[in-house]
């Protein structure tokens, strides 16, 4: 299974990247976490032949600004748009006139469902969970190849993304912030809370995605904190846009 990331800035796109989209290729489906602005390298890897499914945590718009994006693909088995409860009708609102090329007019099928906490086999398993942030953002376990890829995107330390993330093969975690940076409003991870959330559920890897344009002004910066964040957690690395492992 393939891991690409399309877009690990959060908030806002710089020089560093695109806001957040990782692609995950499994043996039978695509799978896009999160339309940040780095969805629109999706049909780089879109061949046709797999259906691609889009799971949305939140709605900031550094998860969904790429959404006026889709009428660029052409998702030949259809597009699934998974999200939390009240999707369908904020996506009714938003991807639609005045602001962009209706839903119902893109040219492939698209379908929107809603997941309530809980494991839904839709048909790969998928156990999603609230975690902390400012607005209800969902978090996601999924069982794919035999392997348990976890996805916490915006989010404070939390019960729920350690259970999400339990004897993870990766965990995907967001890290808004720099060592020792905390915002009690407007709850991120730092790489100290990130690593905790690893260690507290076992995750053989994490990869940091997610980085606050505001925060992380370079590349160099996320090397520099990669480095060390390793003393803590060897396995760990920091996204940068385009690229691409193996799970
Ligand atoms: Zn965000
Ligand atoms: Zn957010």
């Amino acid at each position: 299974m393939e891991v690409i990331f399309l877009g690990t800035n959060g908030w806002y796109d710089t020089k560093t990247g695109n806001t957040t989209c990782v692609l995950v290729e499994s043996k039978d489906h695509l799978i896009i976490l999160d339309a940040g602005n780095g969805i629109h390298k999706v049909d780089q890897y879109d061949k046709g032949q797999k259906p691609v499914s889009l799971f949305l945590s939140h709605f900031h718009l550094d998860h969904i600004a790429g959404l006026h994006i889709l009428n660029k693909f052409n998702f030949k088995c259809g597009l699934q748009i998974f999200g939390p409860v009240g999707t369908t009708t904020i996506l009714n609102d938003i991807v639609n006139e005045p602001f962009t090329v209706p839903l119902s007019q893109l040219p492939f099928k698209v379908e929107i469902k809603e997941l309530p906490e809980g494991t839904h086999n839709i048909p790969f398993l998928v156990e999603c969970k609230y975690l902390f942030h400012s607005s209800k953002c969902l978090g996601y376990r999924f069982q794919l190849d035999g392997k348990i890829i976890t996805y916490c995107p915006d989010t404070g330390i939390c019960e729920n993304a350690i259970t999400l993330a339990r004897n993870a093969d990766l965990l995907i975690a967001e890290c808004s912030f720099k060592k020792g940076q905390r915002d009690r409003e407007w709850p991120h991870l730092n790489p100290e809370d990130a690593v905790a959330i690893a260690n507290g559920a076992g995750a053989k890897k994490l990869a940091l995605v997610h980085f606050d344009a505001d925060v992380y002004r370079s590349l160099e910066e996320r090397i520099q904190m990669q480095k060390e964040a390793r003393m803590i957690f060897k396995n760990l690395v920091v996204s940068f846009d385009n690229m691409q492992f193996k799970v």
